[in-house]
């Protein structure tokens, strides 16, 4: 152990500012693992933060080794996570070969000897976990966990407000943003773009006969193939693209600083991606395929203009026979009809 208490101090203050700053809920995560790993020893820290019916993740951080790697979609029941959220109580594994509430995973990326995994507790409700890991056997000592509570439990009203804010504008069953941010969020991205001088496209996509799935299948294995497309298309897309359900099996993906080509490849990935692997869900693999329209937001039109542009690009592929991209048409009639009446006007002011 290496207590240092000034040190830790400052770091614990400059923790509950940085948490009190407004920061979105994944950066306010990340702030907490990277105060875990400054006081206490260990390699790795992570946290998970469950979704509103609490069964999986709504969002996770980690720091140290491993880091950049994609976060497996943990089950909440899984593991050491699994049983300190079950049992609302933490747990410290002084050697997890000795513990059988560890349970190994074969690309883990790093290695784990000891571990301390706190709950996230709020109103008597844990909402997700707190882990700090080392690969030596007893690198915490009972210190060390009464640290790990004190960041866990002064990180959780402010971590509960982010995730508050996040749940409602979360679509519960995908976990994909819902049709209520799509404004907000657009017309953000749409300033950011004007600012920066950088491209901005959008991908309007809608799943193929889908109602034959709810029909042949049942509307639970319709649910898991929505989720199984929001997966998808995650993984076929940058953190920074913004995933929306804008209703139904009716998507929207925003891609900041993406021009019309690029869209249009990574539209051709995501339908791709679909029609290629049938969606596995119990003992039946769906086919599904997805018809897209891309847009590219042509600097001066309005967040509905450019997504109607989309939509009607969508519908054409449709038409063309669906489980295909199509790009949208850009306004030109309408842009030469607004030059002609500015040249009209020019005349009538000069006569
Ligand atoms: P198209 O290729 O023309 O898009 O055909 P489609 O069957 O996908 O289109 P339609 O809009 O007729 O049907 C959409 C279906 O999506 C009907 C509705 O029951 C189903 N649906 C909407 N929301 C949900 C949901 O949350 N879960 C499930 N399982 N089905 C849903
Ligand atoms: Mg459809
Ligand atoms: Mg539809």
């Amino acid at each position: 152990m290496s207590f240092d208490a000034l040190k830790d101090l400052l770091t614990l203050l400059q923790l509950t500012e940085q948490l009190t700053d407004g920061r979105p809920l994944e950066d306010a995560l990340r702030a907490v693992t990277d105060a875990t790993l400054a006081i206490l020893p260990g390699d790795h820290a992570s946290i998970r933060l469950l979704d509103a019916s609490r069964t999986h993740l709504l969002a996770s951080a980690r720091s140290g080794t491993g880091h950049d790697r994609p976060t497996k979609q943990l089950r909440a029941d899984e593991g050491v996570a699994g049983w300190v959220l079950s049992h609302g109580e933490p747990a410290r594994i002084v050697d997890v070969r000795k513990d059988p509430r560890f349970v190994a995973h074969a690309r883990q990326g790093f290695a784990i000897g000891s571990m301390v995994v706190e709950p996230l507790v709020s109103e008597g409700v844990p909402i997700g976990v707190l882990s700090v890991s080392s690969p030596e056997v007893d690198a915490f000592s009972p210190t060390d966990e009464r640290l790990a509570r004190l960041l866990a439990n002064c990180s959780v009203p402010p971590i509960q407000r982010a995730r508050l804010e996040r749940l409602a504008v979360t679509d519960d069953l995908t976990l994909a943003f819902n049709g209520r941010y799509l404004g907000t969020r657009l017309a953000e991205e749409m300033e950011r773009a004007r600012r920066t001088d950088t491209a901005l496209s959008l991908l309007l996509m809608d799943l193929d006969h889908f109602k034959v799935v709810n029909d042949s299948y049942g509307h639970p294995v319709g649910d898991m193939v929505l989720r199984a497309f929001v997966e998808r298309v995650r993984h076929a897309t940058r953190r920074v693209d913004i995933l929306v359900r804008k209703g139904g099996e009716e998507f929207v993906l925003v891609m900041p600083a993406t021009g019309a080509d690029h869209a249009s490849e990574i539209a051709e990935r995501v339908r791709a991606g679909l029609a290629d692997e049938p969606v596995a869900v119990d003992t039946v693999r769906v086919r599904q395929t997805v018809s897209i329209g891309v847009a590219t937001w042509d600097g001066r039109e309005s967040g509905e203009a450019l997504q109607k542009r989309a939509d009607e690009a969508m519908y054409a592929a449709k038409q063309f026979g669906r489980n295909r991209v199509e790009r949208a048409r850009v306004r030109r009639r309408k842009l030469e009809t607004r030059r002609a009446a500015t040249r009209a006007r020019a005349v009538r002011k000069a006569r």
